[in-house]
């Protein structure tokens, strides 16, 4: 039998091969703040560098390192998934692996944990070392996804946070396949409370969130926490139709009585133009309701494992 642990931390890797020593360190020394059983589960998610071979030298010297090394890249939401599955921890941590997290907050958000609440989160006073650009889009896909659910997730938070075991295996529990835990999290509900922190610029290498997988996330979280564009889709034909049957109305009546025939070929071609941009905008969003609906229909594996040595009876 595997000895319990304290703690469990679960930490997603992509392409961090200069920050992996530097984060165990970091990790190891705040955690003997206050205990010495505690587990550091690494989740390799297809990096392309030499941050699998770190791991493995570390697991070697280091009985509490396991490390998770996935087939591919699945993307950061799915290896923290995969890590929280194989947690055996009282309370886990989701941390960074570029140490935009700072560990030493580690020992404030068990402090939180041990005062008896179930989901301790690092809320970001400050961001350091981010564009403009970014900043302004976080903030911005923040208030929209606000404005869009119908319950509280936490502004200006990350993955960053720690959950009690009740809160993991609740998340485990949870089917669908397209990941956004902080709103999972945010709707389980649960004694939550949070801590602040500044976030440091990322030590090494550069963000794996592209873009284009940020724009992935907003719209997996926005999909998977809110029917509201769907409606809003409806509303906005309506109003398009109401509208377009007064121009109708005003064009048979300058035709049979003003007598005026209503000429205007731009009006013509920009009203045509208008109506089919928000015609595909609206089977757009149709479309990405239904491709959860197919994703969850094909019940594929969520990710898969190359290689682990985290025993699996365990699980
Ligand atoms: N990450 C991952 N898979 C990916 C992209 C990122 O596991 O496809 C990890 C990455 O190694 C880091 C964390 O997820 O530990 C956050 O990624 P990143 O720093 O690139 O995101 P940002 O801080 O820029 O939002
Ligand atoms: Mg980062």
């Amino acid at each position: 039998m595997e000895e319990k642990k304290d703690i469990s931390v679960v930490i997603p890797i992509y392409n961090e091969q200069d920050n992996i020593f530097e984060l165990y360190n970091r990790l190891v020394l705040s955690i003997a703040d206050f205990t010495t059983k505690y587990e550091l589960i690494f989740v390799n998610d297809g990096s392309l560098d030499n941050s699998f071979v770190e791991l493995l030298k570390l697991s070697e010297n280091d009985k509490n390192i396991f490390y998770i090394n996935l087939s591919r890249n699945f993307g950061h939401q799915i290896a923290v998934s995969a890590g929280l599955e194989f947690c055996r921890g009282e309370c886990i941590v989701i941390i960074d692996g570029d140490l935009q997290d700072p560990p030493e907050l580690i020992p404030q958000l068990y402090k939180k944990y041990q005062d008896g609440f179930d989901v301790v989160y690092a809320k970001r006073e400050q961001r350091k070392g981010e564009t403009l650009l970014k900043k302004f889009t976080s903030k911005l896909f923040y208030r929209i996804l606000k404005k869009l659910t119908s319950f509280d997730i936490p502004l200006d938070t990350g993955d960053f946070r720690l959950l009690d075991q009740k809160v993991v295996s609740a998340i485990n529990k949870m089917p669908e396949r397209n990941k956004f835990l902080r709103g999972q999290i945010a709707w389980l509900g649960f004694k939550q409370t949070y801590v602040l922190f500044n976030r440091d610029e990322r030590r090494f290498g550069k963000s794996g969130y592209t873009y284009s997988k940020m724009f992935q996330l907003a719209i997996d979280a926005i999909t998977s926490f809110s029917d509201k564009p769907l409606s809003l889709v409806s509303k906005l034909g309506f109003i398009i139709s109401i509208f377009s049957f007064v121009i109708i109305l005003y064009t048979i009546f300058a035709h049979f009585v003003l007598k005026e025939t209503v000429t205007g070929w731009s009006s013509l071609i920009i009203s045509s133009m208008f109506i089919g941009g928000i015609q595909l905008f609206s089977i757009g969003i149709i479309g990405e309701y239904i491709s959860r609906i197919n994703n969850n229909v094909k019940d594929r594996p969520l990710y898969v494992i190359d290689k682990t040595n985290i025993k699996q009876e365990v699980q």
